[in-house]
């Protein structure tokens, strides 16, 4: 049975609790609108993820973000300012592919900014939605639990793939010839390793190794990132060549090729892993515009597929298109 849940229609009806939904919803509620956040995790966020295992705390999506544009320097001075998020690390101005810029991440873990912007929005989390359409002018979602959400407009943050999947339950024609190039963006998949160490990692003191194996590109000590106090717990991520190849396989598998890829550079030995894929992390060839916007359906579509790639690039598009929201709403 579907039920409409108290107090679900508002202006704006915002799918994704990740970093772009937030930021959208934050704009677009400090301009006056109601607004209302719907997310299929059990925790905010998104790829920003922060997960304890085993007595450890891991990053086991996103590891940190830096900062280019001076509309997200000002959430991240207010971040800064909180106690939200904090300097990794950064490298030396003559490092020229780094030119120095702050790897910022959460004070306890990437979901630590997720949790600030939603303390002041209404986010629903564990509502999968599963079904969009527009009946008398409005927009009525519905969600795997039997929720119905109505609002007059729609944004819609998932991953652009997943989005596009949702949109054809609406049966319109959402994009008309720009369909064929949305659907044609890509995303990298990923293989995070999640693994507790039986001693001191012996990673370099700011606690992360970037390398150009096949296997892994990246190793986080959580615990010398001060996020993971009492355990040695370590973030281990796949290559997107080996995350493609090994989709497929078993968690015994990959977690042990991981594993085994990452001992050179350990002092101590793994303990206990668990694995997770990741079916979008970086967008491979974005939308070359901040947003994607249907007007006449008061429809959005937003996130890094449309930002760049990136969390700067995520967050910038939830703004954009809280901008061009706010922009069109008066026009009419
Ligand atoms: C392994 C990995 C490592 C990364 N490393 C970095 C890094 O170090 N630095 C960096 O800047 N970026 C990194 N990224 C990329 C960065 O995490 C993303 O670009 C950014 O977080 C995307 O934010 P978003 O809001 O666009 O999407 P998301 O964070 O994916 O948010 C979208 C949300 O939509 C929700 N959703 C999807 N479908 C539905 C549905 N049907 N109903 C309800 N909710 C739904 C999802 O649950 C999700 O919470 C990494 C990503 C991964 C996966």
């Amino acid at each position: 049975m579907s039920v409409e849940k108290q107090g679900t229609h508002s202006d704006v009806l915002i799918i994704g609790a990740g970093i772009s939904g937030l930021l959208c919803a934050t704009e677009l509620q400090r301009s006056g609108k109601r607004v209302c956040v719907l997310d299929k995790g059990r925790g905010l966020g998104g790829r920003m993820a922060t997960r304890r295992m085993a007595g450890g705390r891991l990053d086991h999506g996103a590891q940190f973000f830096t900062v280019r544009d001076a509309a997200f320097q000002r959430y991240v001075d207010e971040w800064l300012q909180a106690g939200v998020i904090r300097e990794w690390f950064r490298h030396s101005q003559n490092d020229s592919n780094a030119a120095g810029h702050a790897r910022y991440c959460g004070h306890s873990g990437m979901t630590d900014v997720a949790k600030y912007l939603a303390r002041d929005l209404e986010v629903h989390c564990s509502e999968a939605v599963v079904s969009i359409v527009r009946v008398e002018h409005r927009w009525q979602v519905k969600t795997q639990v039997g929720h119905t959400f109505i609002a007059d407009q729609l944004v819609v943050t998932a991953p652009l793939p997943q989005a596009l999947d949702l949109l054809d339950s609406s049966a319109l024609d959402y994009a008309g010839a720009d369909l064929e190039a949305l659907r044609a963006v890509r995303y990298d998949r990923g293989l995070a390793t999640l693994a507790i160490l039986d001693g001191a990692s012996g990673l370099p003191a700011n606690g992360h190794l970037n390398l150009d194996g096949p296997v892994v590109n990246w190793i986080a000590d959580n615990q010398l990132k001060g996020i993971s106090e009492q355990v040695t717990a370590v973030t281990i991520h796949a290559t997107s060549q080996f995350a493609a190849a090994n989709w497929e396989i078993s968690d015994a598998q990959r977690g042990a090729a991981m594993c085994a890829a990452i001992e050179p550079y350990l002092d101590a030995s793994v303990r206990e892993y668990s694995c997770h894929r990741w079916g979008f992390t970086l967008a491979v060839n974005p939308w070359p515009a901040p947003f994607y916007a249907n007007d006449s359906l008061q429809l959005m579509l937003a996130g890094d597929a449309f930002g760049g790639a990136r969390i700067e690039g995520a967050a910038l598009s939830g703004m954009a298109a809280a901008q061009h929201l706010l922009l069109s709403a008066s026009l009419q």
